[in-house]
């Protein structure tokens, strides 16, 4: 390829709202252009780079056995009825009709389509396993799109179904679909931790996240720092458990008058007390049902958590007039004693640490003090409902944890039966006894891994791709387009480069070198090869390594040779 046909522009300015470097970098290079909120059309050297992380995924998944298929965008409400997801999917979900007034979707993630596809051809535990993937475009319609590629509406996804007889070939089908990520990341050049994670709206028992290591990451990992426990913060264990208060030193209650003041943080400053000291209680809307959920004031109520404590399909705020109704109180006033309601009580643990705590009197502008937990007050379920924090203890053994932010690049989930039961997807067993098939399912976001690889690699003046997903591996840049004999040896290295397979792309436009250079390093080409008059008349080139900002003369007769040993290396190919 050569620049001057290529489609593509470089911008000074950025748009306010890329606030990540990947989004603002991705745009002065003109990788990406927005057409929508979270909508992206994506222009040429983006779409070598996906099509470079795709080619390292199909290589790496068909090593693991599993094959290609595509399945439709948009899908039918009746599968998701079928699975029970139609009702607590949420807004993320763009529902629409057809002419015809049918009810349908644009698929967030397939498990439905899979599941149906394959309920119709499967009949004999004889066929399985089978590992089926697809890569193609998933719709959520986020509430917040942003940071470009990272969180999109429409965007760009691997997602992978397996099929099995039994829950312990489907772990292997599991930990072999670990073992095809690792890979892939790795030959993706990223550094990245597989992390223990929470299910979320996919739902099943089991799950790791991919995290790729970055400062702008939205998640926060923790890891232990001296085993190899390591847990999105959603997932990760906290160091506490349910205690039983001693009766000494127990006050009684007491009724105090707050007004205009509701927030924990409010109400503390009023009763010059800590926040710790508060019971936060919220209500929510669970599986249809109001729940009372209390935690301690200083800490936040973890929903992916209180989502698996109730085995819920979704978990809500519930909204003003149900909170009025159950406790009798404007929001802001809720506490366990003396709820208006009897509803289902969940507490976290912390709650059972304190004496004395105060909570919302479940009365508008009333607080009480002197509230403790077994005295005046019990929960239905006791739970670990708050998020770790780094320097708690670490579950698994005597370390602590640490704190690391990442960008969840992938995700594996062992589903058990929980899609193949409802959809009708069995098989027969060798006695001719019917089983649903047991199954797992692993997503890639490859448009969120390409920005993730700029977010782990780039420095001011632009990216710096790993080689191996690089929209270019080379450029050559002739810095005097005017000279016959600079355009001629750039076209000669064009040529032989090209011959040897080396992705390489030639800047022939008629620009001074300052802005070819400046150009080049905004792309962030991992390997740069100028050509100017001067050291061709000595027979010399100068290479320019992107990652270290190394520069090299050499003869022209070795630069070939070399571009083709380092592009080895830095994409981990063996010699
Ligand atoms: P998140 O927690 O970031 O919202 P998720 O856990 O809901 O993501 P999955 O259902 O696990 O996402 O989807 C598989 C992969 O698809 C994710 O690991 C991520 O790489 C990618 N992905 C998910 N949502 C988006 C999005 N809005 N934009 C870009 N990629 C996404
Ligand atoms: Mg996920």
């Amino acid at each position: 390829m050569r620049i001057s046909q290529l489609f593509y522009q470089t911008l000074k300015e950025v748009p306010r709202e890329a606030q990540v470097p990947s989004h603002q970098l991705m745009f002065r290079a003109g990788m990406i252009q927005q057409l929508a909120a979270g909508i992206y059309n994506y222009l040429p050297l983006a779409k070598k780079s996906l099509s470079k992380i795709e080619t390292i995924i199909r290589e790496e998944l068909e090593k693991k056995g599993c094959q290609e298929v595509l399945l439709p965008v948009v899908q039918p409400s009746e599968l998701w009825e079928k699975s029970g997801r139609w009702g607590y999917y949420g807004p993320e979900l763009l529902r629409f009709k057809d002419r015809k007034n049918g009810d349908f979707c644009l698929g967030p993630t397939h498990e439905e389509v899979i599941t149906d596809m394959v309920a119709k051809q499967l009949k004999s535990y004889k066929q399985l396993p089978w590992n089926l993937f697809q890569i193609q475009s998933k719709f959520r319609d986020e509430v917040r799109p942003r940071f470009g590629l990272m969180r999109g509406r429409e965007f760009i996804m691997k997602d992978a179904y397996s099929f099995d007889i039994d829950e312990e070939s489907s772990k292997v089908a599991y930990w072999k679909m670990y073992d095809a990520y690792t890979a892939i990341f790795n030959r993706c050049g990223l550094k990245f931790r597989a992390v223990d994670a929470a299910t979320g709206n996919i739902g099943g028992d089991m799950s790791h996240e991919f995290q790729v290591l970055a400062q702008s990451g939205e998640d926060l990992i923790l890891s232990c720092d001296s085993c190899d426990y390591a847990a999105n913060s959603e997932k990760a264990v906290t160091p506490r458990s349910s205690s039983e208060l001693s009766t000494e030193g127990m006050e009684a209650m007491e009724e105090i008058h707050t007004p205009a003041a509701k927030t924990i943080e409010e109400i503390a400053a009023l009763l010059k007390r800590e926040e710790a000291d508060f019971i936060k209680s919220i209500v929510y809307i669970i599986d249809e049902e109001p729940v009372l959920v209390l935690i301690r004031g200083d800490l936040d109520i973890n929903e992916s958590k209180l989502q698996t404590a109730l085995s819920a399909n979704g978990v809500f705020l519930a909204d003003d007039a149900v909170v009025q109704d159950i406790t009798g109180a404007s929001t802001g006033f809720a506490g366990p004693v003396g709820l208006k309601k009897k509803v289902r009580i969940i507490a976290d643990y912390s709650v059972t640490e304190k004496q004395n705590m105060v909570s919302g009197s479940n009365k508008t502008d009333y607080h009480t003090a002197g509230v403790n937990y077994g005295r005046d007050y019990s929960a239905d379920i006791l739970a670990d409902l708050s998020f770790a924090q780094p320097g708690d203890s670490c579950p698994k053994c005597s370390g602590k944890l640490e704190d690391h932010r990442g960008i969840e690049v992938g995700q594996v989930f062992y589903l058990g039966t929980k899609y193949s039961k409802p959809m009708e997807c069995n098989y027969l067993d060798k006695d001719g006894k019917s089983h649903p098939a047991v199954m797992g399912c692993y997503g890639i976001g490859v448009g969120r891994t390409m920005a993730a690889a700029i977010e782990q690699n780039h420095d001011e003046d632009g990216m710096i791709w790993p080689a191996a997903i690089a929209p270019y591996e080379a450029v050559i840049l002739p810095l005097q387009m005017n000279k016959e004999e600079v355009i001629e040896a750039a076209d000669d290295l064009y040529a032989a480069l090209k011959a040897e397979g080396v992705d390489v792309i030639l800047d022939d436009r008629d620009e001074r070198a300052g802005f070819k250079f400046k150009d080049a390093d905004l792309i962030g080409y991992p390997v740069q090869i100028a050509i100017g008059a001067r050291s061709l008349e000595a027979g010399e080139l100068e290479v320019k390594i992107r990652k270290t900002g190394e520069k090299k003369n050499m003869a022209v007769a070795e630069v070939k040779s070399f571009v083709e040993a380092y592009l080895k290396v830095e994409k981990g190919i063996d010699q």
